[in-house]
């Protein structure tokens, strides 16, 4: 197997339109998980136990995309619900 010229690698990191999508996507995410847990009252929607019922390692509630933003969910509560960490680890999800 040849190997070819080795390229020094410069991390360049331009701030154009691709950055503030991607800024404005992770406000989207973060408001999508603080209004999901606050609308179930920190509550695992699939256990049921709240943020002071489960142990350490169970936190944190996570905010699960119940249609992935892949498939043309959105970041609308109404497509989200809350899991802790364990259940959400058991749910099939990229968002
Ligand atoms: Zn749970």
């Amino acid at each position: 197997m040849a190997e070819g010229p080795v390229v020094p690698h410069i991390d360049r990191h331009p701030r154009g339109p691709h950055d503030v999508a991607q800024e404005e996507a992770r406000k989207q995410q973060q408001k999508f998980h603080r209004l999901v847990l606050k609308r179930d009252n920190r509550t695992c929607q699939n256990c049921f136990r709240t943020e002071k019922e489960l142990e350490p390692e169970e936190l944190p509630l996570e905010a699960h995309h119940i249609m992935w933003l892949s498939k043309g969910g959105t970041n609308d509560p109404e497509n989200g619900t809350t899991y802790c960490k364990i259940c959400h680890k058991m749910i099939p999800d990229v968002g």
